[in-house]
């Protein structure tokens, strides 16, 4: 998952998928990657999923 800072939105947790779809507007509007993290915990903005699956 990497962190986004974003300029009118606060920071953004995106996965790799919803990056890809919004990358054009990432682009347009400025945004900065603050930095990369591997963390189950994390959900991403857009689609509210995790990087990681879990299994049971
Ligand atoms: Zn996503």
């Amino acid at each position: 998952m990497q962190l986004w800072v974003t300029n009118d939105d606060g920071d953004k947790w995106l996965c790799a998928d919803c990056k890809a779809e919004i990358e054009e507007q990432m682009i347009n509007e400025g945004w900065r990657l603050v930095f990369d993290r591997l963390d189950p915990m994390l959900r991403c903005a857009v689609c509210g999923h995790c990087d990681i699956e879990i299994e049971d």
